[in-house]
């Protein structure tokens, strides 16, 4: 959520600014800003409005050299989105300029004991930061100040600052919200995320909670609470630039579910030597330790960790449990004696998740993250971590992510099973047949057209596919608007059959032999009742009027496929719409608040 880019150095800010904010626009945003230094006549300008990167673009002045600047995509949590709320934010005087992402708990509370003087222009709490930042600015120096600010500040921040006083100097520091500075050859960037560095530095680091920098385009030093020097290390960054590109597609959706076959290869040649799995030991070893695991995601890993479930007991006999990240951070069940928390988040930023392992870690407990990237804060705070290798996935709706997160999961679980099938194997046949999908998408689009005419839709499944429903509808909600639920296929006569009307859609994925009948069973008591049924099955349980089949692969891996055709039905009831659907409304690719 929110993207904060920060630029010093000699080459343009304004470019390189604007150009990573767009490249942060998957996060979710409502309004855009930017404040920047003209080097040519030593002013600063503000910029900034409700809507897209693209209008705050438009809005900018490009006709001056600029080498100093902050920008900031929000995404409203104090304030309704407007040009006053929207960052940068400035204090009383208008000295320093403040991009924010989080949330400051305390800031009413910070308004009574330290700025009942103060007159507020915006409904934000980050407006608070800049006042308390200015206050103190009178009595110390620019960095005790922001430091003197951090200590009062309850909540979450990312921010970047710029005092008008110095223009030779950019401020940052963070607690729970993401932040990395990026170091290249002519300047720092700070930035929510590697990805808006990409290009104009060569190296990163990321900073810790409660660290604060002082950057002057050349050097940087990092700092606690109490300004002492706090050791760290540049690591490289090794994104393609080109990953991040659409290229020959029109959305990146479009793009990831596509690339879903290469990610799997991906996955195989990563962890795989021959038909062994390469996997670091001391994981291996940390789920044989323990006596349960307990999988904590959000969203469509949720869905993941579901089908995680499955594999972990059906595969390896190991008990797990799924939890809702933000139900377990405040309202821990009953553990077993040796858990073994496993974190699931693509973007690895979760706050949702941090909450929990900063819980569990504090009760001693161990945890593994599974994520798809390997420098976030929650790869970088659990005990060990897997990398998904999915590539960066833009499009706010996940596609690569969750099927890559499937295989990831098979693979862990696959180390403790009695390897009765050749993994590697299943996992290829699984690439294969998404291609055939994939092939067959312009025949889906039709189908769209065709089926879903409602401004409501089911899906229905059992076991394991009732699990890929509530993947399926998640998508098709998430970007068509259309009300959407995942249900398990026999539990609909009690209750919401009720919504059935003349021509409700209803989807039934069925992939399971054992229990295919009874999915049809359900299937013929909505069409019954008016439902216009579509159905995607396996060729080995498929029957000759459903519509969309696909292959036979290793029944647990199945809802790696059957999600392929529900991600093409997602995309085309959102495109049939016209709706922006890399930018769904609401919502953010890193949800970076609780
Ligand atoms: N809480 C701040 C606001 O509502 C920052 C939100 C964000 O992270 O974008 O302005």
């Amino acid at each position: 959520m929110c993207g904060i880019v920060g630029y010093i150095g000699t080459e343009d800010a304004r470019g390189i600014i604007l150009n990573g904010l767009k490249r942060l626009e998957y996060r979710g945003y409502d309004s855009a800003g930017i404040t920047l230094f003209n080097g040519d006549d030593d002013t600063f300008h503000v910029y900034k409005d409700k809507g897209r990167v693209a209008h705050l673009e438009e809005i900018t002045d490009f006709s001056y050299r600029s080498v100093l600047g902050i920008g900031h995509t929000r995404w409203a949590t104090h304030g309704v989105p407007n040009q006053i709320n929207s960052h940068p934010q400035s204090s009383d005087s208008g000295r320093f300029f403040v991009v924010h992402n989080g949330v400051i708990d305390n800031y009413k509370e910070l308004i009574t004991s330290h700025l009942n003087e103060s007159v507020f222009a915006s409904d934000t709490d980050t407006e608070v930061i800049a006042h308390l930042i200015e206050k103190f600015s009178y009595r110390m120096s620019v960095s005790e100040a922001i430091r003197k600010t951090m200590s009062l500040l309850e909540g979450s921040y990312a921010l970047a600052i710029i005092d008008t006083y110095n223009p030779y100097k950019l401020y940052a520091c963070k607690n729970k919200s993401p932040l990395v500075i990026g170091v290249g050859d002519n300047g720092v960037v700070v930035a929510s995320d590697v990805m808006a560095c990409v290009g104009y530095s060569d190296k990163f680091v990321p900073l810790e909670d409660k660290t604060f920098v002082e950057i002057d385009g050349a050097t940087y030093r990092i700092m606690d609470i109490i300004g002492k020097v706090v050791p760290h290390v540049e690591k490289p960054i090794d994104v393609d630039y080109f990953n991040i590109e659409k290229g020959e597609y029109s959305h990146f959706m479009l793009k990831e579910i596509n690339e879903q076959p290469a990610v799997l290869r991906n996955i195989i040649g990563a962890y795989f030597d021959g038909d062994e799995v390469l996997l670091n030991g001391e994981i291996q070893q940390a789920i044989r330790d323990s006596d349960r695991l307990y999988i904590v995601a959000a969203g469509t890993s949720m869905n993941a960790g579901q089908i995680g479930r499955e594999l972990f007991e059906k595969m390896a006999g190991i008990p797990t449990e799924v939890h809702i990240a933000s139900e377990f951070a405040y309202n821990l069940p009953l553990l077993s004696k040796n858990p073994l928390f496993i974190f699931i988040s693509q973007s690895g930023e979760t706050a949702d998740l941090r909450a929990v392992l900063v819980n569990i870690k504090a009760k001693g407990y161990r945890s593994l993250t599974i994520t798809n990237v390997k420098t976030s804060t929650l790869a970088r705070e659990a005990d060990h971590f897997v990398e998904i290798l999915a590539g960066p996935e833009i499009a706010v709706a996940s596609t690569k992510a969750y099927t890559a997160q499937i295989a990831i999961l098979a693979i862990l679980a696959y180390g403790l099973s009695d390897k009765h099938i050749n993994l590697r194997k299943e996992l290829s046949k699984v690439a294969i047949s998404m291609e055939n999908i994939i092939d067959k998408r312009d025949y889906i689009d039709k189908l769209v057209k065709d089926y879903l005419t409602k401004r409501n839709c089911f899906y229905i499944g059992r076991g394991i596919d009732y699990y890929g429903c509530l993947e399926s509808s998640l998508k098709l909600k998430e970007i068509s608007y259309i009300q959407t639920e995942g249900f398990a296929a026999g539990e609909l006569k009690h209750g919401t059959i009720a919504l059935i009307e003349q021509d409700t859609p209803v989807i039934a994925i069925i992939s399971q032999r054992a229990i295919a009948k009874n999915t049809r069973s359900n299937l013929n008591e909505v069409k019954s009742r008016g439902a216009k049924t579509l159905v995607i099955a396996t060729r080995g349980v498929h029957e000759p009027d459903d519509q969309i089949v696909v292959d036979d692969v290793y029944e647990l891996f199945s809802p790696m496929l059957t999600v392929v055709p529900a991600q093409f039905i997602a995309y085309y009831a959102a495109l049939h719409r016209g709706y922006d659907i890399d930018k769904p409304r609401n919502l953010a690719k890193s949800v970076t608040v609780e």
